[in-house]
């Protein structure tokens, strides 16, 4: 219902033309945009990254609709300033250290003068990484029957279609239970799966990393040791992954790490306990995955929402929708209307 009431309201302002009153009405002072892979073939990793035309589109957009785009630090430095009549910010972020930041954003990002944080977790250039998700998707690009014993299914998939809605469903069981990734290892297994070695082809290499951080528009933040859910674990092993990661990542760049992203990002991935955590491993900022704007005033530096990116061909539509508050109004919407559905409900 709640998708349903958002996905009609974007489209209607879509055809309507009222994005520009929406963005008046809705959206905040500024916003953090979230990326992972930017991918020049999007379809043979079954639209799991963003392809590199959307991400060129969504760069070109925000700038032409008047969002300046602009460093965390920066960001966070005006909306304390709450200047009446200053521009709305954007900020362009990317989780877990991917190689095609390099090799295949970069350029762009060079091309549009954009600032932008890439959140790294430890396991990523150590190649220790639990990446579930790399492994899931290479069974379903290998295989044409997939059994997931822990999850009790088994999938026919010969062809694209099938092989994405696979990959989805499993990807779904797991963000149930972050601690369900521990489950596959045997899946892995039984499909000659390593993840050291998706690590090593997916993600960049400390080396890698280091040239990187040397580059004036990049800021290196953390993003755990292990990328667990931290709100899964008891308080000493949280701060472990925090004060590690940053230890870790300092060590390796010589330079200092601030920024933060908790793994996942959810409500249930991460809350208050996590933030007071990051806040006490030295960190200055944390974003999560919980959707929104950055509004005037005060706010919470530790709890700062992103809108995501994704790669089907409505995300261009709908990105530019949630960058203009559309979700902040269907979310208004939908508290004026439950009071009728309780009223009219069991
Ligand atoms: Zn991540």
């Amino acid at each position: 219902m709640k998708q349903l009431v958002s996905n009609g309201i974007l489209y209607g302002i879509h055809w309507t033309g009222l994005m520009p009153v929406f963005r008046r009405l809705f959206a905040g002072r500024a916003v953090i945009v979230m990326f992972h892979e930017i991918q020049r073939d999007f379809q043979r990793e079954l639209m799991t990254g963003t392809s590199v035309d959307l991400l060129q589109h969504c760069l070109v957009w925000l700038q032409r609709q008047g969002w300046k785009i602009v460093s965390l630090d920066e960001c966070l430095r005006a909306l304390s300033r709450n200047e009446p009549k200053a521009p709305r910010y954007a900020v362009i972020t990317f989780d877990d250290g991917y190689r095609d930041l390099r090799s295949v954003a970069l350029p762009l990002l060079e091309q549009n003068k954009t600032p932008f944080v890439l959140y790294v977790p430890t396991g990523a250039p150590t190649r220790a990484l639990n990446s579930w998700w790399l492994g899931l998707r290479e069974i379903f690009r290998r295989a044409d029957h997939v059994t997931i014993d822990p999850m009790g299914t088994k999938f026919e998939c010969s062809d694209f279609h099938s092989k994405k809605a696979g990959l989805k469903a499993v990807t779904q069981w797991v963000h149930q239970d972050y601690r369900r990734a521990a489950l596959l290892k045997p899946t892995f297994d039984r499909y000659a799966v390593s993840l050291s070695a998706l690590n090593a082809a997916y993600f960049l290499d400390e080396r890698e990393l280091q040239a990187l951080s040397r580059h004036p528009l990049a800021s290196i933040g953390g993003h755990t040791t292990s990328h667990a859910a931290l709100a899964m674990l008891d308080p000493s092993a949280a701060r472990a992954e925090l004060v590690d990661n940053r230890r870790y990542l300092e060590t390796l760049l010589e330079l200092p790490v601030r920024h933060l992203a908790y793994p996942y990002g959810t409500a249930g991935a991460c809350g208050p306990r996590e933030e007071r955590l990051a806040e006490q491993a030295g960190f200055s900022t944390g974003v999560t995955t919980r959707k929104g704007h950055l509004g005037d005033g005060s706010l919470n530096p530790f709890g700062l929402p992103r809108i995501g990116v994704g790669c089907h061909l409505e995300s261009q539509r709908s990105f530019e929708a949630n960058a203009s508050g559309v979700q902040v109004a269907a979310h208004a919407l939908m508290k004026a209307v439950s009071p009728l559905q309780c009223a009219t409900g069991h």
